[in-house]
């Protein structure tokens, strides 16, 4: 087998291994559903956990500035005591009847955020409930799934090995060749010739290239540089 052969062989199992590749990442009908079930239940339930950690958040922070406000009260209604004449007594009550409409806003606001929190940890909870059933319906059906890709799987196998035995017979300067063309050009580096005309890009082969390509030359095609094979009967 002379190199172009060989690049042409390497071609043909990268592209039988490709298809079975694609094959393998088509789910089926039966496994697509539970799959989307699975994955919408996962993102309802990541979407409510975060809403409920936001709450937390802002929870810690409201009683947080609650317990600052508490304190704030506190040392106005001590201050209270010790007012001296009826304009600091009515400044210090301004003071206080400000921070208590202040505190009583964070003790309402943290009562809603609590209320909301709980609700949202019944939804998660009723949630995760369920989970465990869905849980077991995915992993079965993802199991028969894959199963059902055995035979795929070994033939894929079988084909990645060709191309890696194919691949260390050739020259590292002809492999880096097809490498390069054949991740440039879709995944095809190695184009057959039909009457004189590249099969992949329908470019016609001048009769000088056509001359190399029959020598056993390596020739690329002028439209879409892909390396040109010949039929076996001109090739040989
Ligand atoms: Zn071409």
């Amino acid at each position: 087998m002379n190199d172009l052969d060989k690049l042409w062989e390497l071609q043909t199992v990268l592209t039988a291994l490709n298809e079975r590749e694609k094959l393998m990442a088509v789910k089926p009908e039966a496994f697509a559903a539970v799959d989307d079930e699975y994955q919408a239940a996962n993102e309802e339930m990541t979407r409510l956990q975060s809403q409920i950690d936001t709450l937390a958040k802002e929870r810690r922070r409201v009683e947080g500035e609650l317990s600052d406000q508490q304190e704030l009260l506190k040392k106005y209604q001590g201050q209270l005591m010790q007012v001296k004449n009826q304009q600091q007594y009515a400044a210090a009550w301004k003071e206080i009847d400000a921070t208590r409409k202040h505190v009583k806003e964070l003790e309402e606001s943290d009562l809603k955020n609590m209320t909301e929190a709980d609700a949202l940890q019944t939804q998660l909870d009723a949630r995760s409930g369920s989970h465990t059933d869905l849980q077991a319906r995915y992993d079965e059906a993802h199991a028969e799934w894959q199963h059902s890709l055995s035979d795929l799987k070994a033939e894929a196998e079988k084909l990645r090995q060709r191309a890696a035995d194919i691949e260390a017979t050739l020259p590292p300067r002809l492999k880096n060749e097809f490498q390069r063309i054949y991740k440039q050009r879709q995944q095809v580096a190695v184009a057959k010739v039909f009457n004189e005309t590249c099969s992949s890009c329908r470019t016609r082969v001048r009769p000088a290239l056509s001359q190399q390509l029959k020598r056993g030359d390596m020739v690329q095609c002028e439209g879409c540089h892909r390396i040109l094979y010949g039929e076996k009967s001109i090739a040989s």
